[in-house]
């Protein structure tokens, strides 16, 4: 057999699986559900087909439903995009045709906002935070828009009650990277996903303040010992020791989380 052909078996073969994940499970009714919109539906579950989330999409305890931008394209070659008004460089995806696709994910989730969110992912929305991933996670599901070329109309984020979110104050080429990170972030907080639910409780963002250094075994690597409290067996010096390092490390790496957090509810401090 050739190289190529071989090639593409394996292609094809890696696909399959994930495609069952997400379509054989309508016993599932009622699990958290995201709806993509994408001109890429082969992108998923991608990384979310692996390790914890990957087992939980088998096991229905959430749901993943990508919808194919293009089906819903106009003409022969199914165009979605079309020329910024006004001028200047790039395409923009039309308000028509997601408006289309928009409408089509909408059967059977309800209207209310807090309820199913829609979410377009771009670089001018407001940045992904842990609150947003818990407020997702408590909604029955979310619909989720990857935007590619310049963007989207804007007339259908403002008719449709669209809230954007960013991944950072950077630019990717299109959403469906910065989906999935937000799908992972918010499906790992719904119960039972995690092996261990208290790890969620503990993490970064938790509590307003970043983690301490983690350590494990060997206790001493290349002439590094791990901090010897952590060796003490003695909880309350660990616990004491682990909140001054999580204080620390939020003062000098997130000066804006310090802040908010030597400011905001003093109930939130130990
Ligand atoms: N012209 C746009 C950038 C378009 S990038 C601007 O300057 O704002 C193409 C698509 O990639 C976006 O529509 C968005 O869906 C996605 N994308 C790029 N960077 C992103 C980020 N930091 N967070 C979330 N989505 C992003």
């Amino acid at each position: 057999m050739k190289p190529t052909k071989s090639h593409g078996r394996l292609s094809i073969s890696a696909t399959l699986k994930p495609r069952e994940l997400m379509t054989d499970k309508p016993e599932l009714q009622g699990a958290w559900m995201a709806k993509v919109i994408t001109l890429f539906p082969q992108a998923f579950p991608g990384v979310l087909g692996q390790s914890l989330t990957g087992k939980a999409l088998d096991k229905g305890l959430w749901q993943l439903q990508p919808i194919d931008l293009r089906q819903f394209g106009e003409g022969k070659h199914r165009n979605v995009d079309d020329t910024p008004t006004g001028g200047g460089a790039g395409m923009v995806l039309r308000a028509d045709i997601m408006g289309d696709a928009l409408d089509h994910a909408a059967h059977g989730t309800p209207d209310d906002r807090a309820e199913w969110p829609i979410v377009f992912l771009s670089p001018r929305g407001k940045p992904m935070t842990q609150k947003m991933a818990q407020r997702f996670s408590k909604a029955r599901g979310m619909t989720l828009i990857c935007g590619r070329f310049e963007g989207l109309d804007q007339r259908v984020i403002d008719h449709y009650a669209i809230e954007e979110v960013s991944l950072g104050d950077f630019v990717m080429t299109g959403g469906e990277i910065a989906a999935q990170a937000l799908i992972d972030a918010t499906v790992r907080l719904i119960p039972g996903v995690l092996g261990n639910e208290a790890s969620t409780e503990e993490e970064s963002f938790s509590d307003g303040l970043l983690e301490h250094p983690q350590f494990t075994k060997p206790p001493v690597w290349r002439g590094h010992e791990v901090p010897p409290v952590l060796l003490s067996g003695n909880h309350g010096a660990i616990d004491k020791w682990r909140q001054a390092q999580s204080e620390q490390v939020t003062k000098e790496r997130r000066p804006d989380l310090w802040n908010a957090y030597t400011t905001d509810d003093p109930g939130n401090k130990q």
